[in-house]
């Protein structure tokens, strides 16, 4: 398997997944065009779609690979079809396969209710609720519904694994944890590395869950000096430490 991601919209990643068997697959296409022009690129027709949750920006690219490719199958979680374009396999949360892969889809409902990761091989698809040196908006869940995406549902996964995410937001996540924590130098480190890699016109991600452990500060929030840093005590709860963080990213104007 082979996982690209696809650059869609202003700052969305689509992810493309090249099974063994030769098919292809995206995650979450929030534009057409980009995954058909990808498609071609490797001279394949569009097999199936996993949708991690109904943001127009992760889903907007449905129809238009409908209409170019008929047979494909849209693959999302059964709870939130509803508001999800029309699903093909509505899937409930555990092991499902694809591809002739086995795969698994864990709730994470955190920056939405309904939201969803997939875990395929040693690769993380996460959405947009945990990023790359941080974690998005709770638009529709809490504080402590992050506390246990990131600290109970994700937490078996090992380190080694590849982190997927939805935006091309690692600059400015690592900007916001900086300012926090200006003499961290995982972070001032991990920093440097992502302005390069922007500044020749590169993806920050995918990344290794090890690095998020190190340097995104959504998850060290048990830590000391993070807790520290935003004023509270040793015994403040990690929903509250999370809660504090959340509410100071939303509010951070680079
Ligand atoms: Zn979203």
């Amino acid at each position: 398997m082979k996982v690209v991601p696809v650059a869609c919209l202003k700052d969305n990643y689509a992810w493309l997944i090249v099974a063994d068997d030769d098919t292809l697959w995206f995650v979450d296409p929030g534009e057409a065009e980009p995954a058909l022009y990808a498609a071609r690129g490797k001279g394949l027709p569009i097999t199936g779609v996993l949708l991690t949750h109904h943001h127009a920006d992760h889903v907007g690219g449905v129809e238009g690979i409908r209409e170019a490719y008929p047979n494909v199958k849209v693959y999302g979680p059964a709870a939130d079809a509803a508001r999800l374009p029309p699903l093909d396999v509505a899937l409930e949360p555990g092991r499902f396969s694809f591809a002739g892969m086995s795969a698994e889809m864990r709730a994470i409902p955190a920056h939405t209710k309904g939201h969803v990761a997939y875990i395929v091989g040693n690769h993380l698809f996460c959405g947009d609720t945990l990023f790359s040196g941080g974690c998005g908006r709770l638009f529709e869940g809490t504080p402590d519904d992050l506390r246990v995406a990131l600290y109970v549902t994700l937490a078996d996964l090992p380190d080694e694994t590849v982190v997927c995410c939805g935006h091309e937001y690692t600059l400015d996540n690592l900007r916001f944890a900086r300012r926090l924590l200006p003499d961290d130098d995982a972070m001032k480190i991990r920093e440097g590395h992502a302005r390069a890699l922007r500044a020749a016109g590169r993806p920050t991600v995918p990344t290794l869950l090890g690095e998020e452990r190190r340097t995104n500060i959504f998850l060290r929030a048990t830590r000391p000096e993070v807790v520290s840093a935003i004023g509270f005590g040793p015994n403040t709860s990690l929903t509250n430490v999370l809660s504090a963080l959340r509410r100071m990213k939303d509010n951070f104007r680079g």
